[in-house]
């Protein structure tokens, strides 16, 4: 964890009850354990949920959209399996906790989020922990990011009604995709595989329930206004 920020034992405190939380429900990977044990998700969460940012909760983020449950991000890292030296696309920044998380656990992390107010407070919150191996756009992620792409790892964390093609298209011979696809009540998280040889291996690896992926292989288009 850069060095940047400061905090109080109480926070470090909750976080260490939230790492064994994890480990109790299975999560055994030390390096994505040591990443919730650094990174202050307090600072993620709108302020009026600040109190209970500990806890295994997802909270509404504005804008129609959810900062998902730590134990969903737990799921997603240690499915990944990241040695340290990946370059990784993600696809729904939301409220950058995630993103920040992989940056502890990745070499480079390019995260991409459709709404640009949620893409702006991610970037700022990232940046003021002191990362500088994250780059954060405001765009529609189901076309990837060409320009950096072959990427070791891509994540979609937002529920798709099919898989975006680019996304396949962008993923190194080698490298994993995370990606929930279903319909808008609930998906099914598929863990795909590119072989050596460029062929795609697809499992299931869990149900999970996000807000709708817009975009191509997503949701149509439809902005969602007023409220939060
Ligand atoms: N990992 C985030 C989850 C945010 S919810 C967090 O825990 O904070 C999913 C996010 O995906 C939303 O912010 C939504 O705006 C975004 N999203 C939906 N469709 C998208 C698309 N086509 N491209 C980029 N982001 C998208």
């Amino acid at each position: 964890m850069p060095s940047k920020y400061r905090e109080t034992s109480s926070h470090q405190e909750l976080r260490r009850r939230l790492v064994e939380q994890l480990q109790a429900a299975g999560i055994r990977d030390l390096a994505v354990l040591n990443a919730f044990d650094q990174v202050p998700r307090h600072m993620f969460v709108p302020e009026r949920f600040a109190a209970r940012a500990y806890a295994d909760e997802a909270f509404p983020l504005g804008h129609g959209q959810t900062i998902s449950k730590p134990s969903t991000h737990a799921l997603y890292l240690q499915a990944l399996n990241l040695e340290g030296d990946e370059r990784v696309l993600e696809i729904g920044t939301g409220s950058g906790y995630q993103t920040a998380l992989l940056a502890m656990l990745a070499d480079h992390v390019y995260s991409i989020e459709r709404v640009p107010k949620l893409a702006e407070a991610a970037r700022a919150r990232i940046e003021s922990l002191g990362f500088t191996n994250v780059a954060v756009r405001a765009s529609d992620g189901t076309y990837g990011w060409r320009a950096f792409s072959p990427f070791d790892a891509i994540l979609v964390t937002a529920g798709a009604l099919e898989m975006p093609k680019p996304l396949l298209e962008q993923l190194r011979p080698g490298g994993r995709m995370l990606i929930p696809i279903g319909d808008s009540e609930s998906q099914q998280l598929h863990r795909i595989e590119k072989t050596a040889a460029g062929e795609i291996e697809d499992t299931v690896i869990g149900e999970v329930r996000f807000v709708p992926l817009r975009g191509l292989g997503g949701h149509a288009d439809i902005e969602r206004r007023g409220g939060e």
